[in-house]
């Protein structure tokens, strides 16, 4: 049996086949696993609980499903979905963690977080995460009417839209400092993350041990999913046309 780790699938109603796709993987192949771990970007957006979109509804029930069968469904905030709370978590039966936490991963200490954290070369977007986190931010936007809501999503996106277009690769990537620093504060020689889009599995030395950053995919042109069990883990991409894997 196995852990699975997947972010970033941005799942949206404007992408039915990417929708597909994660049903497909939660019926065929996230049943093989002991435990899913989704760390952020669920959703292309989350305006709050009291609005789940209609093509959202299938995802919550998928997840729903796969928690009811006695596996452990964890799910973590991306820089998209942080608006998800406990009437999500009760819905679909799935643990909202921190970021970071550190897990115990087949005898390996694990830092876990959606990524975003580590991109601090974007003082700007690093910025607005400090706004929109803010409870008291939250709470005043939550209170506004859905279609407001909307509204102001669909403004901030086009805003943002702007300003990443005009950063370099580097700035949206992790900084490889604030990685090791992460890792000496947290005591961990093994770290899972998304959102810079770049899977890959990073190795290197630090304080005289081997460290390894494992970056999860994206799922815009294809799934990506992280599977680890005790002899190691592995990334794998799902093809869009089946959607089970290899
Ligand atoms: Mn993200």
């Amino acid at each position: 049996m196995s852990t699975l780790f997947i972010s970033d699938l941005h799942l949206s109603g404007e992408r039915p086949d990417i929708v597909k796709l994660f049903l497909d993987f939660m019926s065929v192949r996230a049943p093989r696993s002991d435990a899913l771990y989704i760390l952020g970007d669920l959703f292309e957006v989350w305006l709050g609980d009291d609005f789940i979109p209609p093509d959202a509804q299938a995802v919550v029930d998928a997840l729903k499903k796969y928690a009811e069968s006695g596996r452990s469904l964890f799910v973590m905030h991306g820089n998209r979905d942080f608006l998800m709370g406990g009437r999500f978590a009760g819905l679909t039966g799935c643990r909202l963690l921190p970021d970071p936490s550190i897990i115990d991963l087949y005898g390996t200490k694990t830092l876990i977080g959606h990524g975003d954290l580590l991109c601090t070369d974007d003082v700007a977007y690093m910025r607005f995460r400090q706004q929109v986190r803010n409870p008291q931010w939250q709470q005043a936007f939550l209170a506004k009417p859905v279609a407001e809501r909307i509204a102001l999503a669909k403004e901030a996106r086009e805003e943002s839209k702007k300003q990443t277009g005009s950063l370099t690769q580097d700035i949206m990537d992790a900084n490889q400092h604030t990685v090791e620093q992460v890792m000496l504060e947290h005591g961990v020689t093994q770290m899972i993350h998304g959102h810079t889009h770049r899977p890959s599995i990073h190795k290197f030395v630090l304080d005289n041990r081997e460290r390894t950053r494992i970056v999860l995919g994206d799922w815009y042109e294809q799934g990506s999913v992280l599977e680890c069990g005790k002899q190691g883990c592995q990334l794998q991409s799902l093809p869009v046309d089946s959607g089970t894997g290899t």
